[in-house]
């Protein structure tokens, strides 16, 4: 009999997971079912969609659900929504949406993508029609559709994570006067307080109206039901349009309701081809945590990346393949206007929590030779553990060119070099692209004193 294979999740672990199931076995009957009407559309690009940097919509989602199934021989069934999952006798219960009848499908493997949730703060008015989350391309299509009809002129942003640097930029870009208020003294909590700060000064110099240690209290509504104010314990901030951006949970109902192991984040274990703790179920993506290389613990890291390679690999296991993922060391970035704004590895205190004993250092260097046109300043912070000298944990801010050093970081980090060898590396030296000491090698060079590294 053709192995059955459901796959429950269409953004981005789904159609990995699809796909790659399909391409391991192409005799497999390989379902994807999706609970809204797009699949694999692009949310990550949404706030350049919002600020104009994209503006044919249709890129966003390059394969309707027709495309997909004709490109890569997987039946895509959208709008229907898996309600439940009997796994003693392998079957799951699924709901057409559109035409509000229930379904039954048998499965041998069953693979969950379902992501995450944008959390919510729990106050009222915070369904008003002019308050959003950016999640979906559905609420991404909904908040550009009313800045188009309405036009507003004030957006309050709550949040400080890198979403919510996006949209900083992208309501700029549209005009929009925006205040962020933000739980904590400085934006992107999860940053060495220099790189913090050096965000802070960028959102500052473009206009963003930063305020720190802000309590929400409440939404004031009007007659039409509208937001017209964000109450703080600080006092009101006058509101057109409300982001909420304070973060997204794994989406665990359904691992949940089969008894999937969950971690102490709240989603789903794996092992290295991410099968659960239930039989013939696996689990990718956004709904599951991720080991963390750096220090060999659980960790909640919601991204494109690893719900990709997630997926890829359980699709792979669950046609009769051999895939693995190990794991990752939580390589992220985010452009806040005219910077660059990187993170791999441990943060310090992450650092000092997990029994390393972490050394710092702060370097600033040039992106290119400094006198070349377009040199830009970088600033490195780097994290070592101070007993083996290991390169633990790293950011990097600044022009251009940012990014790119923080993923050779990353690489260092991943493949646990030391400071020595990170400032041993053979970095290229050319005028247009980089000075003779890369800011990498100078940061090597610097935090390797701090170290036992040093030779
Ligand atoms: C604004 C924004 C920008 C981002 N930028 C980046 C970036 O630059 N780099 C990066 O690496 N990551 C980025 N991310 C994170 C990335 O988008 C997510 O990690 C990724 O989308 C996770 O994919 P997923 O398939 O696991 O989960 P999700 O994207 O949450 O998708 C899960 C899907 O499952 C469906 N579903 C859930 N339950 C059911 C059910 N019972 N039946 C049927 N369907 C169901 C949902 O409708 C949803 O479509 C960004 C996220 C946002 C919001």
């Amino acid at each position: 009999m053709r192995q059955r294979i459901l796959v429950i999740g269409g953004l981005a672990a789904g159609p990995a997971a699809a796909s790659k199931a399909k391409r391991t076995n192409r005799d497999a009957d390989v379902v994807l079912f999706e609970q809204g009407e797009h699949i694999s559309s692009g949310i990550c690009e949404v706030p350049y969609f919002i600020g104009r940097s994209i503006t044919d919509a249709e890129k966003l989602s390059p394969l309707n659900p027709l495309n997909f199934e004709r490109t890569r021989g997987v039946k895509v069934h959208v709008l229907h929504r898996v309600e439940e999952i009997h796994p003693v006798q392998k079957k799951a219960t699924v709901r057409d949406l559109y035409h509000n009848k229930t379904l039954q499908f048998e499965y041998d493997k069953l693979i969950l993508a379902t992501g995450s949730q944008a959390k919510a703060i729990g106050l009222a008015g915070e369904e008003a029609r002019n308050v959003f989350h950016v999640k979906s391309l559905a609420d991404g299509f909904a908040m550009k559709h009313f800045i188009d009809e309405e036009k507003p002129k004030h957006a309050v942003i709550i949040g400080g994570g890198y979403v919510a640097m996006e949209m900083c930029e992208a309501f700029g870009m549209q005009g929009m006067e925006t205040t962020l208020l933000h739980r904590d003294d400085l934006p992107m909590s999860r940053l060495e307080t220099e790189s913090r700060k050096i965000v802070l000064e960028e959102l500052v110099k473009n206009s963003i109206r930063f305020q720190a240690r802000r309590i929400i209290k409440a939404f004031k509504t009007d007659a039409t039901g509208k937001v017209t104010d964000v109450v703080t314990d600080a006092g009101s901030v006058p509101a057109d349009l409300v982001l909420l951006a304070i973060g997204v949970a794994p989406n665990v109902e359904l691992a949940k309701s089969v008894r999937a192991q969950l971690g102490s984040f709240g989603g789903v274990l794996t092992d290295q081809h991410q099968i659960t703790s239930v039989d013939s179920i696996y689990a990718a993506g956004d709904c599951c945590e991720v080991k963390n290389l750096v220090n060999n613990r659980w960790m909640y890291a919601p991204l494109a990346t690893y719900a990709a390679r997630q997926g890829w690999t359980a699709g792979e296991h669950a046609a009769g393949g051999s895939a693995v993922f190990k794991g990752g060391i939580r390589a992220i970035a985010v452009k806040v206007f005219g910077i660059e704004v990187a993170s791999v590895g441990l943060s310090s205190t992450e650092a000092e929590a997990s029994g390393f004993h972490p050394v710092m250092d702060y370097i600033v260097g040039d992106s290119k030779i400094s006198f070349y046109p377009g040199s830009e300043k970088i600033h490195i912070i780097s994290i070592a553990d101070k007993k083996s000298g290991r390169l633990i944990g790293a950011n990097v801010a600044g022009g251009s060119g940012s990014v790119l050093r923080a993923n050779i970081l990353g690489v260092a980090i991943q493949q646990k070099m030391t400071m020595d060898e990170v400032s041993k590396l053979d970095l290229i030296y050319a005028p247009p692209f980089s000075p003779l000491w890369d800011p990498i090698l100078t940061a090597a060079h610097q935090l390797r004193k701090q170290t036992g590294s040093v030779k």
